[in-house]
């Protein structure tokens, strides 16, 4: 019997965040000493009075179906977050809660995408935009920008990436990975770029919004003329440490919405009971409940700021957001190690893992092919130690002859 797959999963990439996170798993219960500083994972507990609402759902037996989009409450609390947070006037109808915001970033795309659109990504871009938009048959168009100018797109870059057949653009701030905040006023400078071209929608990605180091704050839909065609994602993965909790929501335009729940409908149904309603404790908290997070990740980011940039061939920027580094590590490229030549990110990646045990994730992943991310969201003690391993492999490597 035949058991060819389809095109369509043949086409997709593996996830390569994911896939580094289970190979440096795989290697550890291999007995190796692997650090991971692949995922993008909170390494803190979820807050107890987030388990304990938890842990009362189960003790009041919710245990049925949930609706499609969400417990009524839970919008209520995700519309109440918007006001509070982001100044965005959403109404419950125009909310749909989701299995993470991975979920809710499918179902934007799969409801508003055909075959032929052009999706806009600014690089560098979380890995699963361009996969996401491939399994939808859609184009993806990248926008490069590099280290020098804070991993950010210009307007001019933008207009010149927007053709007839562009749809959407997927934004993404604080980012992943590069960690880059847009300003209010870039963003209004790109939103004067997008206000010429009212066939494109645009999927603002917010997840990381509170894992922010003194920005102020800014979102796309907060910007009048871009509110009727601009999906806010957010979720509770990273701000609460609830990763594996799987939680997602968007805030998008009453029709959007409505596609979404109707794709939920087929694919999944409503999200898990429990978890909502732990959702609903989360939402409601006060930003200032998750600052030790914040706070410990700010000083591990500068630490290990310090750190790396006492390596020769690391060229950083400084993030402002989320928890990851993503330096340039193109100086390494046409140097050897042990004879064998690094000629891209990818090798000097998998460099790292095979000769310092640190799983790190290739730049070309999120379109940004001199890079790798490293993910900060680990020990003080395992940022030590991994970077001076990382240091001491680098110094062995030597110049091509
Ligand atoms: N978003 C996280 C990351 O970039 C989790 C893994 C994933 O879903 O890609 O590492």
């Amino acid at each position: 019997m035949s058991n060819e797959l389809s095109n369509r999963i043949k086409s997709l990439p593996v996830s390569q965040t994911l896939a580094m996170a289970a190979k440096a798993r795989e290697l550890k219960n291999a007995g190796k000493d692997i650090i991971s500083l692949s995922l993008g994972e909170p390494d803190f507990n979820t807050p107890d009075f987030i388990k304990n609402a938890a842990i009362e759902a189960i003790n009041q037996d919710y245990n049925s179906y949930t609706p499609v989009d969400g417990y009524a409450e839970l919008k209520d609390a995700i519309c109440a977050k918007f006001k509070r947070d982001n100044n965005l006037e959403y109404t419950p109808s125009q909310i749909v809660v989701s299995t993470g915001a991975k979920q809710s970033i499918a179902n934007i795309a799969q409801v508003l995408l055909n075959p032929g659109d052009e999706v806009i990504l600014p690089a560098p871009y979380w890995v699963s935009y361009s996969a996401i938009a491939t399994l939808c048959e859609a184009k993806f168009v990248e926008i490069p920008s590099s280290i020098d100018n804070d991993f950010k797109i210009t307007p001019e870059q933008l207009e010149a990436a927007i053709t007839p057949k562009t749809k959407m653009i997927f934004f993404n701030s604080p980012n992943n990975p590069s960690g880059s905040i847009y300003s209010e006023e870039e963003y209004r400078a790109l939103a004067a770029v997008l206000e010429k071209h009212p066939q494109i929608y645009i999927l603002s990605d917010e997840i990381y919004e509170h894992i922010n180091y003194g920005s102020k704050l800014f979102s796309f839909a907060a910007i009048e003329s871009m509110f009727d065609r601009t999906i806010t994602v957010n979720g509770l993965a990273k701000a609460f440490a609830m990763t594996g909790w799987r939680i997602g929501y968007i805030g998008a335009p009453e029709w959007i919405a409505k596609a979404c729940t109707k794709m939920q409908g087929q694919i999944t149904s409503g999200t898990n009971c429990i978890a909502q309603r732990a959702a609903i404790t989360a939402v409601s908290a006060d930003p200032s409940e998750i600052k030790y997070m914040v706070e410990e990740f700010k000083n591990r980011r500068d630490l290990v700021l310090q750190l790396l940039g006492e390596i020769e061939g690391f060229k950083l920027n400084v993030p402002e957001g989320a928890f990851y580094v993503f330096p340039d590590i193109s100086a390494f490229f046409g140097k050897t190690l042990k004879g064998k030549e690094i000629k891209n990110a990818n090798d000097f990646s998998m460099f790292l893992l095979e000769e310092a045990n640190v799983a790190t994730v290739t730049g070309d992943a999120f379109g940004a092919p001199d890079c790798i991310r490293m993910s900060y969201a680990a020990s003080e003690l395992q940022l030590r130690e991994a970077i001076k391993r990382i240091k001491e492999v680098c110094k062995l490597t030597s110049e091509l002859v």
